[in-house]
């Protein structure tokens, strides 16, 4: 029998390497450390609730629709997507609500209520956020990347004042928007992949235009259904999954990956090892002898992590919708707590997510599920989460209720907090970071580890934390992109 391909981590971008490598003819092997597959992409069920405790959002649902046709199949066959409406509601601390849709009139409407002169902005910003989407998905997003080599391309060199890469994403909006609240909206993009509008590239606008555009999808059943079809599909493959097997070293021998060796002491031999584990988190603890990678790593700044609470309420709050924002009245002063003192910010901007009103069966009847989750700073030495959760956790309910949840603290009858402590215990994610580095300068793309391990023959790494960067879509873009790569290494046995 030929030796399996073994990818380490079940999470998303793990899953879809592989199935891609599994389309390849290949023989695959997954092994994942927690009980179940999915990594970030999670969930939990209890006291009659269910709560996805990842990823609320579905986007650029063509991609994994392109994972499923990979393996001759129909992704509609196996998921259930659909548009919520409103996409989101945004409320602030003056009273301003705004619903933002799906539907242009009825977005036009809402731009139009709260700021008249910003319905024309808007159209001028989906038009910039257009051409530069057009020149960025090709070569960040769908080809694979390869470092400094693909920055010195004169062209992309060109592009950077073309895709607003020398500029942040808030002076960007500037640009735009007239009406302070539009242009704190549009800022929350970039913590989709857990970095700071005040200091990312503006270029991360079309992350803003992805949704507005292309549309903002929820799973039916939870977000959760996704694992199960890839698992699903993963065994019609012929795919091996073993779960509650955790990986403690990969093997090296002679420069190149060989297999590796589980925390029970079991040795596996492969043709090639695919990391799905944060890079940071593999160099530190599953390659001796890279120790110097890990150090290289550590310099650079972590992506932002998350402090999240799951409540079960036993009333139904009529301001919630399916995707509610709670915003703060200083976001600059929020990432500089998270970004440049590595605290929790005092005053957060809050969302809540409430799958129940999309699936009632998500909470018992006349109760409300609430995914509540704010930003928080990576791990750095300066917050111990197991004496400030219970405070913070405090401080967020307080302000829910001020912000019109009245008497949450009454209401909770089932409740459990997540930590950034908890993400780097469950997920092996350096530092709790959900998104591996931040992307927090215009050359961050070139930063984050490469996708093939420099040096070791035959070991990739795949997932949020190489490239293209986190998100679902990205880590199965990411699954694409190491197959192809592996297809084409001739250090790899067929
Ligand atoms: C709170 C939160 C909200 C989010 N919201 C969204 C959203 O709305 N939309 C969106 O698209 N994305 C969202 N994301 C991001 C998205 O979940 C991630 O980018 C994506 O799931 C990462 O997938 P991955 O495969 O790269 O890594 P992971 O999910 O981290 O998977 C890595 C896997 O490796 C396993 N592993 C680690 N070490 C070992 C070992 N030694 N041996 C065996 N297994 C190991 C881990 O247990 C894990 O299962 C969110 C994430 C979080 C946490």
């Amino acid at each position: 029998m030929t030796l399996p391909f073994i990818i380490v981590g079940g999470g998303v971008g793990g899953l879809a390497s592989a199935i891609y490598l599994a389309a390849q003819g290949r023989r695959v092997l997954v092994l994942e450390k927690n009980e179940r597959v999915g990594g970030k992409l999670n969930l939990l069920q209890e006291a009659g609730y269910t709560f996805d405790t990842g990823p609320s959002l579905f986007t650029m649902p063509w991609i994994v629709r392109d994972l499923f046709a990979a393996a001759q199949r129909n992704f509609e066959d196996y998921l259930d997507i659909s548009l919520v409406e409103p996409m989101f509601r945004c409320c602030w601390p003056d009273g301003t609500q705004f619903n933002t849709s799906q539907c242009v009139p009825q977005l036009v409407k809402e731009i139009e209520r709260i700021s008249p002169s910003d319905v024309t902005n808007f159209f001028r910003f989906v038009a910039r956020c257009a051409q530069v989407y057009d020149r960025v998905a090709e070569p960040f997003l769908y080809q694979p990347f390869r470092g400094f080599t693909d920055f010195l391309k004169p062209q992309l060199l060109s592009d950077g004042l073309r895709i607003d890469a020398f500029r942040n994403v808030d002076a960007t909006l500037g640009q735009f928007f007239n009406s302070p609240h539009l242009r704190q909206m549009f800022n929350r993009y970039p913590t989709y992949n857990g970095s700071s509008p005040y200091l990312s590239p503006g270029t991360f606008n079309i992350i803003a235009y992805v949704e507005f555009i292309y549309g903002g999808w929820y799973i039916r059943g939870g977000m959760y259904q996704l694992a199960r079809a890839l698992l699903r599909l993963a065994a019609e493959l012929g795919i091996e999954i073993r779960t509650r097997a955790e990986v403690s070293e990969i093997v090296v021998r002679s420069g190149q990956a060989r297999g590796v060796r589980l925390k029970d002491g079991q040795e596996i031999e492969g043709s090639c090892v695919v990391v799905n584990a944060d890079p940071l988190y593999a160099y530190q603890h599953l390659l001796p002898g890279q120790e110097h990678m890990a150090t290289a790593l550590d310099k650079l700044q972590a992506s932002a992590s998350g402090f999240i609470l799951l409540l079960g309420v036993d009333t139904c709050y009529e301001q919630l919708t399916h995707h509610t924002i709670f915003f703060n009245r200083d976001y600059p002063l929020e990432f500089d707590a998270i970004f440049e003192k590595g605290v929790p910010a005092a005053d957060p901007s809050i969302y809540v997510c409430t799958t129940c009103l999309s699936d009632p069966s998500h909470a018992p009847p006349g109760h409300m599920n609430l995914f509540v989750l704010v930003n928080a700073p990576p791990l750095n030495g300066r917050v111990s989460w197991k004496r400030e959760a219970e405070g913070y956790r405090n401080q967020i309910v307080r302000k829910l209720e001020l912000m019109g949840l009245h008497q949450l603290q009454h209401h909770i009858v089932f409740e459990k907090i997540m930590t950034p402590q908890d993400m780097q215990n469950y997920y092996h994610s350096a530092r709790g970071a959900i998104y591996g580095l931040a992307s927090n300068n215009p050359f961050s793309a070139f930063l984050r580890p490469s996708m093939r391990a420099p040096r070791i023959k035959r070991l990739y790494f795949v997932g949020g934390g190489t490239h293209p960067g986190g998100g679902i879509p990205l880590v199965v873009l990411s699954g694409k992109t190491v197959a192809q790569r592996i297809a084409s290494d001739k250090n790899i046995p067929e």
